[in-house]
């Protein structure tokens, strides 16, 4: 391995080195394989090597890599009409990631309200556990010290609510509220479902102050929950929504989405270089060609639903562990550090990636084209570690070939 001194300690890295991918496999130099179950934090959306995507960024690298949106860029337009046929949206910003997309949001939101009502209506409530991102603005918005601390001041107009708490938000919006935003699933924060209600009271409240809802489904988009994007699933529809992580299936592209009532920003208001170039649209093109399908969705739900029933029977054994999510964004909370920990480096010694969030969490975010085959074996895993470690308590043992029939 070649080390990475030269590169700035951002991240905590394991000490693994992939160099290819196959699929839901990633391959090193040295020969090891891994079952990639973290999809490059629920980017690898079709997995690695999809001949659709590749192909779509190989054959547009010939054509035409960059063009600036100082002109029209048709495949902008159509991946735009893609996403709008797709949702209730009418108009799409682009960027190149996560973060970025939601500056637009904010930027958006708070032009808006200064067209509409003047510029005291400038305030952006946001949540606890909450992650929207690392740039000023999405980390002011990110309800969480750990992220905040030692880069102050954040910007200002920025307040949180628990998450979850809807008297909490009743109490701190008002007609000073710009937006709302919110994960309609926290992804960072733990894979945190929001309570019954929680977001329809949400939307009820920004119709009500005049605030728009901003919904960050970064990591909830693009076909990772079975729908196209988590709202469609759930009932509520917002304002403005963001994208990015698995839009583009590993390329770097972001998007913000809004209808044309609060489509406030004008041409010298916002922009980027990058945004919606043909190579980055080629392959988000590609990405909702596959994704986008409704049959794929579907199995996208089912793949999720056998993943969860399975991994209840492991919490099963282990006392107090809970399983949440949704479609493929599943986490296990073993409402244990070490326990989790011990689980987390036995799956990564068998060759399993997963991740580790909040301390307690162990997030699966797998390839939205992970086999059934695949998901038996990283279940095995995870499993034979839950017995290693918690032991198989008499009476609740639940035999592989109940877990196998389950997955079946
Ligand atoms: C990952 C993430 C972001 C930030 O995305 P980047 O591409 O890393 O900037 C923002 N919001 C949510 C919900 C995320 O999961």
């Amino acid at each position: 391995m070649s080390g990475m001194k030269a590169v700035m300690e951002t991240y905590k890295r394991m000490k693994i080195a992939p160099t290819k991918g196959k699929g839901s496999w990633l391959f090193d130099e040295a020969g090891n394989q891994y079952l990639d179950f973290i999809a490059g934090i629920a980017t690898n959306s079709l997995g690695h090597g999809h001949p659709a995507l590749v192909e779509a960024i190989r054959e547009q690298a010939g054509e035409l890599i960059h063009c600036s949106n100082l002109y029209e860029i048709p495949l902008q337009a159509e991946v735009a009409e893609m996403l709008t046929e797709a949702t209730d949206f009418d108009k799409v910003f682009f960027c190149n990631s996560g973060t970025e997309a939601v500056e637009a949001a904010i930027k958006l939101a708070r032009k808006h309200a200064y067209d509409t009502r003047g510029p005291e209506k400038n305030e952006v409530l946001a949540f606890t556990k909450s992650f929207h991102g690392r740039t000023y603005g999405s980390l002011s918005a990110t309800g969480q010290a750990t992220y905040q601390d030692a880069f102050g001041p954040m910007l200002p107009g920025f307040v949180y609510a628990p998450f979850g708490d809807l008297e909490a938000a009743k109490t701190a919006i008002g007609p000073q509220t710009a937006a709302v935003l919110v994960e309609p699933i926290q992804g960072e924060g733990g894979i945190n479902i929001a309570p019954e209600g929680f977001l329809q009271g949400l939307r009820e409240l920004c119709d009500e102050h005049g605030a728009l809802l901003i919904f960050d489904e970064v990591q909830t988009g693009a076909g990772r929950t079975g729908h196209l994007y988590a709202y469609q699933g759930m009932g509520v529809v917002p304002d403005v929504l963001t994208s990015a992580k698995g839009l583009g299936g590993g390329m770097p592209v972001g998007a913000m989405l809004t209808r044309e009532e609060y489509a406030a920003l004008a041409p010298g208001n916002h922009g980027s270089t990058f945004g919606g170039n043909p190579l980055a649209m080629a392959a988000v093109k590609a990405v909702l060609g596959v994704v986008g399908d409704p049959v794929f969705l579907e199995e996208v739900r089912f793949k999720g639903a056998i993943l969860t029933n399975a991994l209840r029977m492991i919490a099963g054994r282990v006392p107090n562990a809970e399983v949440r999510g949704e479609g493929l964004l599943l986490g296990l909370d073993l409402k244990d550090p070490d326990l989790a920990n011990a689980i987390f480096q036995k799956c990564l010694e068998e060759g399993v990636l997963v991740n580790l969030i909040g301390g307690t969490t162990i997030r699966l975010a797998p390839p939205l084209t992970v086999t059934k085959t695949e998901i038996r074996h990283c279940l095995d895993t995870l499993r034979a570690a839950v017995d290693e470690l918690v032991g198989v308590p008499f009476g609740v043992l639940v035999p592989a070939a109940e877990v196998h029939s389950a997955v079946a």
